[in-house]
């Protein structure tokens, strides 16, 4: 079990982290579901190695309960994490998680993102949600995003104190969502600010626009018959 091209994918996605200022030296990482598998598996980040160092061949492939199948090295120390989450979500592809700061400083809030802009609802169809807190290490941080993603229409959750999580059919769409977060996060925090210096208000979308910019993203907008842009 190679998983060649999937290695390449992981390796070049990893490098779009640090270009988007979401990640700062070896914080980060990105996991890809391998679909053929013998009992199911993953490719994952390797622990505590630079952005500049990683290699396609130093991705760590795992089983779904986290267990080395093939490294020297070691995998991310988020790895029991990102296992529970292809566990409990047969439709996940792929996972990001950050650190991002924008983002990040709404989770220390213990705030949602709420939704202030057209791109959010198209996006995440709402607010970008905030979990509970969840010490690192075991499984609580993922059944903490199961629990909050399942059913939810954001492909993106803000952890309490920590940092964000995405999700995706495929790692370059749960990326994708990691810098559109990191960039919803900013605008809507300058937004808020902006409106704290002035003496104004920021007016939240109404949940019925935010259904219609929703379904027109999700079924309309994009090249149809190709995978650009995706
Ligand atoms: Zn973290």
């Amino acid at each position: 079990m190679n998983h060649a091209a999937l290695r390449t994918e992981l390796h070049r996605l990893h490098l779009e982290l640090p270009k988007n200022g979401l990640v700062t030296w070896t914080s980060g990482n990105i996991s890809a579901r391998v679909p053929d598998g013998d009992t199911g598996g993953m490719l994952i980040k390797p622990s505590g190695v630079t952005f500049e160092d990683l290699t396609p061949e130093g991705m760590v492939l795992t089983d779904l309960e986290a267990r080395v199948l093939d490294s020297d090295l070691s995998p991310s120390s988020d790895t029991a994490t990102h296992a529970y989450i292809y566990r409990h979500m047969p439709q996940v592809g792929g996972i990001v998680h950050t650190h991002s700061p924008y983002a990040t400083a709404w989770a220390a809030n213990a705030r949602d993102i709420p939704c202030i802009l057209t791109a959010q609802a198209d996006e995440f169809g709402g607010p970008v949600p905030c979990g509970g807190f969840a010490l690192i290490g075991g499984e609580e941080i993922g059944a903490e995003v199961v629990r909050v993603l399942t059913n939810h229409r954001s492909p993106a959750i803000i952890l309490k104190s920590h940092g964000v999580f995405t999700i995706g059919p495929t790692p370059a769409k749960a990326l994708k969502a990691a810098v559109m977060v990191e960039d919803v996060a900013r605008t809507v925090f300058l937004a808020y600010q902006l409106a704290a210096a002035t003496g104004g208000s920021v007016a939240t979308l109404d949940p019925a626009d935010i259904d219609k910019l929703y379904d027109r993203y999700t079924n309309v907008y994009g090249q149809r018959t190709s995978e650009v842009g995706k």
